[in-house]
């Protein structure tokens, strides 16, 4: 038989779906990513970005405190080592998508650590449901619809010592971590020369003493409004034609600065920084649907009605920041997720399933 509903993926979107397809009593079977090496490189293991962030303060429902009570009395004591790691304020990406999980598994969620490699979408008789999927550890399963939750990945340079210093200085979201007591008042550097850099040199410039964004060329590519917010905050100091050549730090500090070099004459640089914010875009990870949906020319997939989760095959919807190269938020992720189960839940029912 096949399955009602398959939900791929396991961020906010993926389990706020969950959460109300189980509560639909439409029995959700969600794919939460394989743990395998490259996805691990590439920051696509299960629970997705948030589990690789530390404090989320701006989750409504999640105030600054110290929720260590709650959290025991939520989680199965499997997960209690998470609240032991450390005390602190609030919670943390990896303990709300614990939370998030657990409470999708409440209501009946089953789980498989499993990625899908394969959507087999085409069919004879215009009718694409059932879908066929095939997953990496080489299980077969069919469902009447689907959720694509797999979200999108930051963009990182590559350099060794950037991977070292993820989540102690290095970010790829201001929104996520500007605020963190380790960036006040301190030198900071946001990497990229687009709008996304911009909003976010703005925002830590809140923070900073100093923000400085290195651009590797010597124009920007944000448009002429958002320029000028970067040009006209005395707190954002632009680096024009440099690129981060290596993160600096130790063990007891994390990020100290940055080494930044020339790309008119090779000529190489040190600038003291608490922290490094990439803002050079998002991969959004569809590989797997080339070809087998609409994406749009950034490769996210493209929702096809307005204020709904459709994508351009009947019965797939989607949901996050699979869908999302704007918001970009656990919140709206989570919000798009519920609208994707309620939608997916119609549309069973109005094929009679
Ligand atoms: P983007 O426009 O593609 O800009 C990426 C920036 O990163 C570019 O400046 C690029 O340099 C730089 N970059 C890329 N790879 C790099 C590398 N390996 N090393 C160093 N620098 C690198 O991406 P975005 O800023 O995230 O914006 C995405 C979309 O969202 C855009 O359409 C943007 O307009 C939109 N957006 C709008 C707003 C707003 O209006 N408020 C806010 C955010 C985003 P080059 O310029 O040299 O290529």
């Amino acid at each position: 038989m096949p399955e009602h509903v398959v939900i791929i993926g396991s961020g906010p979107a993926g389990w706020t779906a969950a959460i109300y397809a189980a509560r639909a009593n439409l029995k959700p079977l969600l794919l939460e990513g394989a743990v395998t090496e490259e996805n691990r490189l590439q920051g696509t293991m299960p629970l997705g970005q948030l589990a690789l962030t530390t404090e989320v303060e701006n989750y409504p429902g999640f105030p600054a405190g110290d929720l260590s009570a709650y959290l025991r009395s939520a989680l199965s004591s499997d997960f209690h080592w998470l609240i032991d790691l450390h005390q602190k304020e609030g919670c943390s990406g990896p303990e709300l998508m614990h939370l998030m999980r657990q409470q999708a598994t409440n209501f009946g969620t089953r789980v498989v650590t499993d990625d899908i490699v394969n959507i087999d979408i085409d069919s004879e008789d215009g009718q694409h449901s059932p879908f066929k999927l095939r997953s990496l550890g080489g299980e077969s399963i069919e469902a009447h619809s689907i959720i694509l939750a797999t979200g999108a990945r930051a963009n990182y340079l590559g350099l060794e010592s950037e991977e070292k210093f993820k989540n102690r200085g290095v970010s790829a979201c201001a929104v996520c971590d500007g605020a963190l007591p380790r960036f006040r008042d301190r030198p900071l550097v946001v990497v990229g020369g687009g709008d996304s850099a911009v909003e976010e040199a703005d925002y830590l410039s809140k923070f900073a003493s100093t923000v400085y964004m290195i651009h590797r060329r010597d124009q920007l590519r944000a448009s002429k409004i958002m320029a000028k917010r970067a040009l006209d905050n005395p707190k954002i100091d632009v680096v024009w034609n440099s690129v981060v050549d290596e993160v600096l730090g130790n063990d007891s500090q994390g990020v100290t600065g940055v080494r930044i070099q020339s790309t008119v004459n090779n000529s190489t640089r040190d600038l003291e920084a608490a922290g490094m914010f990439l803002s050079i875009g998002h991969t959004p990870n569809t590989a797997f649907l080339q070809g087998k949906l609409e994406l749009t020319k950034k490769r996210y997939v493209r929702w096809t009605v307005p204020f709904r989760t459709n994508t351009s095959v009947h019965g797939i919807f989607a949901a996050g920041d699979v869908a999302d190269d704007y918001y970009r938020q656990a919140i709206t992720a989570a919000g798009s997720g519920c609208m994707a189960a309620l939608d997916a839940e119609r549309w069973l029912a109005a094929q009679g399933l």
